[in-house]
């Protein structure tokens, strides 16, 4: 018997490749759908720290996009949707 090859495979993968601010697992900028629910779990019933938490990351990655590439770096709005956004207005929960 083995286990489905999905669940080898955890959230816990998706972290953030830095300062490229690229997911190491599926290449896609961080944070990608994965690593974005592994933390509504992680800090599940904590939403400011979360956000607190996202904003910290947003300004080191902000720091690291703009000194790897000062003229193709993501802007301000771009990164807050990218990293704050997504996680600011939780949808309301359903059944
Ligand atoms: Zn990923």
């Amino acid at each position: 018997m083995t286990a489905p090859r999905a669940a080898v495979t955890t959230s816990r993968s998706h972290l953030p490749l830095r300062p490229l601010w690229l997911c190491r697992a599926c290449g896609a900028p961080w944070p990608c759908a994965p690593a974005k629910l592994a933390l509504v779990r992680e800090y599940a019933g904590s939403h400011v720290t979360l956000c607190l938490y996202l904003s910290s990351l947003l300004q080191d990655a902000a720091t690291d996009l703009h000194l790897l590439d000062p003229h193709g770096a993501p802007g301000p709005g771009q990164l807050y949707d990218r990293f704050i956004g997504w996680a600011a207005h939780p949808r309301p929960t359903t059944g």
